[in-house]
């Protein structure tokens, strides 16, 4: 495995080709569970300087709803890349990976899965967040609950994998679901609906940011990923690492990141 540049070597000629900023959210543009201002207004800066941003978040539908219609983006995907939004012509636009009988079915399935998890492992608890999920089960070990050493968050993981469902762990969730997609394949599929682009030929011009195991599809895919500093405390638990990591951490490394691009443009 490479060592992680510092982003001061991601050079001028490749900051100059980037057309969009892909932003996971959660303690890439947060720090200790709050927006940072600098990561909010630095995506303001980055839109206004004529690149698409997007954040890709295993956060809610709900919360997408939100972030879509108010923020300074132009579009989002969430539920690790289950759904994605985006405005046009002032009105919202929503797409799902799947049908909604099939989304009914899993949701079901989930819904048993959810007793077994946090029967089986103390200390568990749904993310506080669940109620607005479309697509999958959030267990939370981080967020609300008081911290869960490592091997509880690998005894929830080998529960959803038991149960045949795909699993990815963020910063503050296990996340779990049915079906075959990824914050990678959300952010095709919203590439491709908002703005007709092939992001397989185009991933040389977009940035992706993240910080977590849920960013690993994106760390693999795209040669500009960038992490922020405490994505060092996860690359032991990932196969795929960043090729660039910012001085600090949270959304105080995305405002990093966006001033070097914004300078070197
Ligand atoms: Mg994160």
């Amino acid at each position: 495995m490479a060592a992680l540049r510092s982003l001061t070597e991601l050079p001028p000629s490749t900051c100059a080709q980037i057309e969009g900023v892909l932003c996971d959210i959660d303690d890439t543009l947060t720090w200790e569970g709050r927006l940072v201002p600098g990561a909010f207004s630095a995506l303001h800066r980055l839109q206004g300087a004529g690149l698409k941003v997007v954040p890709v978040t295993g956060r809610p539908g709900g919360w997408v709803d939100q972030i879509a219609r108010l923020w300074p983006v132009d579009g989002v995907v969430g539920e690790n890349g289950g759904l994605w939004a985006y405005m046009r012509h002032g009105r919202m636009v929503r797409r799902f990976v799947q049908p909604e009988a099939e989304r009914r079915t899993h949701r079901e399935r989930l819904e048993e899965l959810a007793q077994t998890i946090l029967a089986r492992i103390p200390g568990t608890a749904l993310a506080s967040d669940q109620a607005y999920r479309d697509l999958d089960l959030a267990i939370d070990f981080c967020e609300d609950v008081p911290p869960l050493p490592p091997e509880a968050i690998d005894a929830i993981v080998a529960e959803f994998v038991r149960a045949g469902a795909t699993a990815k762990v963020s910063s503050i969730h296990v996340n779990g679901w049915y079906g075959r997609f990824d914050k990678l394949e959300g952010c095709r599929g919203l590439l491709r609906d908002a703005f007709g682009i092939d992001l397989d030929a185009a991933r040389h011009r977009w940035i992706y940011a993240g910080d977590s195991p849920n960013d690993e599809p994106m760390f693999a895919f795209f040669p500009h990923a960038v992490g922020v500093a405490n994505v060092r405390a996860f690359l032991d638990r990932m196969d795929a690492h960043p090729a660039y990591v910012t001085p600090s951490s949270g959304g105080h490394g995305f405002a990093e990141l966006a001033a070097h691009l914004l300078e070197h443009r």
